[in-house]
């Protein structure tokens, strides 16, 4: 679940992280009423799920209330890569000496929370990796171990921040760390964390990812569902109770299981194909769960053809089947189908799809001849 910024900040601020002041608004007069009450000048934002706002015109410092009204009326409806701004976030504005970059995410190669600590912040973090990646000090943290105040410091001091704010930063990248572990987040980053001209260290923007796994240990976390967007067949999925992840290519994919789900991605692109999505649907897959699997992935007018991989463990094959020629008499598909079922009653399951079988529902033995067949499909229907 991504976070807006000003939700950020409140997340960052239980964890004794400073942040500054301010009042989330939709409209221009409750910008101005926020902006009166904590005090001139203030900076208005817009909130979207999206970095850059400052080069897109999203974030406007305020001098009085005229300033507010006129930036707070540009920006409520403006459109930031694609992001239309509902949602304004005002705070009372700080003086910059120096901006830095700092974060934390998992690398999960390296099996250890990373931290990145830059004094080039402010800029996006990429284009500092590409055009100077020794300007990022980076840290491998063991979970087991936690962030300790001494390698903390180190770490800050190899990554070059001005000697005032080292104190400050030690300070907030251990709270931040905190915040990253105990929120249950993927990813937290400050960009850019502050050096104020009076000494304090102070984050003036906020990037939070949290586990959407983890909300049954956070029960406030269901206010951030509220804010989440997602693409139009993500919401199609959710609302169907599918785990469903959109991708750019053309091929259906639908597994029962998470990890099959991930190997069909992965042998469709090994085969030379695209998928166009991630779809588990789980242990239960009666006709009632296929059928939705099929709608979500029909109104994806990318997809050129469906690979139904299904391997029957407490699931049988032939219940599977069923499903699948039940829920083709619902859906009405217009990619062709190719359904590879293995494992409890495979035989039976491929006996019944034999009886439906044409050229737009073919029935394959292994994962790698149904992988094949259903791209070379995809790609005479011109998937690419
Ligand atoms: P982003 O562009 O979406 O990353 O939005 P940020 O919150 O990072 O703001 C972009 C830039 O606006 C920052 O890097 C700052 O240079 C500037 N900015 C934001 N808030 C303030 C503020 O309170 N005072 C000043 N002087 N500049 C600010
Ligand atoms: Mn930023």
């Amino acid at each position: 679940m991504d976070l807006l910024e000003y939700q950020g900040k409140q997340f960052f601020a239980r964890y004794g992280i400073p942040v500054s002041d301010g009042e989330a608004v939709t409209t221009v007069d409750d910008a101005v009423a926020v902006a009166d009450r904590i005090g001139y000048p203030v900076v208005v934002k817009a909130q979207v799920h999206v970095g850059g706002r400052g080069k897109a015109g999203g974030v406007k410092l305020a001098d009085d209330a005229d300033a507010v009204r006129e930036h707070a009326g540009n920006i409520l409806g403006l459109d930031i890569k694609g992001h239309v701004v509902r949602t304004i976030w005002i705070e009372v504005a700080s003086d910059i000496a120096e901006e830095y970059y700092a974060s934390f995410t998992l690398d999960r190669s390296a099996k250890k929370h990373l931290g990145m600590l830059s004094a080039e912040g402010g800029v996006e973090i990429e284009t500092v990796a590409e055009e100077n990646p020794d300007a990022i000090a980076k840290i491998w943290i063991d979970p087991v171990d936690g962030l300790s105040e001494a390698d903390a410091r180190d770490w800050v001091e190899r990554a070059n921040l001005n000697p005032d704010a080292t104190e400050g930063a030690v300070d907030i990248l251990r709270k931040l760390y905190t915040a990253y572990t105990e929120g249950d987040a993927d990813l937290t980053e400050i960009n850019p964390l502050i050096l104020k001209p009076t000494g304090e260290v102070h984050a003036l923007d906020a990037k939070v990812t949290l586990d959407g796994n983890s909300t049954f240990r956070h029960e406030d976390y269901s206010e951030y569902e509220q804010t989440q967007v997602r693409d139009e067949r993500e919401e199609d999925a959710h609302s169907k109770g599918l785990q469903y992840v959109g991708l750019d290519g053309y091929v259906g994919v639908i597994a029962n299981g998470a990890g099959l789900a991930m190997s069909t991605v992965d042998i469709v692109n090994q085969v030379g194909g695209k998928p166009a999505n991630f779809l588990d649907i789980g242990g239960g897959a009666n006709a009632e769960v296929m059928a939705g699997a099929l709608e979500v992935i029909n109104n994806d007018p990318k997809v050129k053809a469906i690979f139904i991989n299904i391997f029957g463990g407490i699931t049988k094959g032939d219940e599977v089947a069923n499903g699948i020629v039940t829920a083709l008499e619902r859906v009405d598909i217009d990619a062709p189908i190719v359904i590879r079922i293995d494992g409890t009653n495979a035989a039976e399951g491929r006996e019944i799809l034999s009886r439906h079988e044409s050229a737009s529902l073919i029935s394959k033995p292994t994962m790698v001849e149904a992988a094949e067949t259903v791209v070379a499909l995809a790609k005479e229907r011109g998937g690419q």
